[in-house]
């Protein structure tokens, strides 16, 4: 079927998705839901500083590793963005994002918005997806029913999901998460019409099979 071949003909570069979101605004299950559906698209798994909390893996969810390793990669030229978050380092790996790449996978990156800022200099084709909580009431409602964080830790979420939630502008598309389905099919929704966008059609091929010039 000449869809399915214009389709399976991309221009070899796969589509970078970058999520980002303030604390508390449904991101983790979000993009957990995505991959699971989605087996051609890849989390890239980041480096990081922090300690591994309980039913992490290492390799899977993050690389943990310490603060003189991270420094040495920064130093190197290894990450193609990374940032400082609650008080831990977090970075990209340019070599994964190059590995998924070339083994033909869209990848998805969880990540905050001063990477995603940086990122946006270096691949300015990613798609950029900001995901809200409908309102500031509801954000807090889910931080004190997760029951993780103490009062002050909370009111520290709080803060930075404000300072963050004006970024929402240098982002390509806004999910807002009232409803999880309705707010994962609009994910699907971005991720189905990104991958239909004349630029991820790989121009020769189209010549090809329309024996046009
Ligand atoms: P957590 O420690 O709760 O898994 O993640 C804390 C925050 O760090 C989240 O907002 C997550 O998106 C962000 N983060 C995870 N990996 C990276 C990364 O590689 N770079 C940047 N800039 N942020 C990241």
């Amino acid at each position: 079927m000449a869809g399915t071949e214009i389709r399976s003909n991309r221009n070899n570069s796969g589509v970078l998705y970058v999520i980002s979101a303030p604390s508390g605004a449904g991101k983790t299950t979000l993009c957990r839901q995505l991959l699971k559906k989605n087996p051609d698209i890849k989390l890239s798994v980041s480096y990081t500083t922090r300690q591994p909390r309980r039913g992490e893996r290492n390799h899977v969810d993050y690389t943990f590793i310490s603060k003189a390793r991270f420094v040495k990669m920064i130093d190197k030229g290894e990450f193609a963005e990374w940032a400082t978050v609650h008080g831990n380092l977090y970075g990209t790996s340019i070599k994964r994002l190059k590995e998924l790449n070339r083994a033909g996978y869209d990848i998805l990156l969880d990540i905050d918005t001063h990477g995603a800022m940086q990122l946006k200099k270096r691949y300015a084709n990613a798609v950029y997806i900001f995901i809200l909580p409908p309102s500031v009431e509801v954000l807090e409602e889910r931080l004190v029913k997760r029951k993780t964080d103490s009062k002050d830790v909370i009111a520290k979420r709080l803060d930075n999901a404000k300072s963050e939630i004006p970024y929402y502008k240098d982002y390509d598309y806004i999910v807002v998460n009232d409803r999880l389905d309705r707010a994962y099919k609009e994910l699907e929704c971005i991720i189905i019409s990104s991958r239909l966008s004349t630029s991820k059609v790989d121009p020769n091929r189209i010549k090809k099979l329309y024996k046009i010039k």
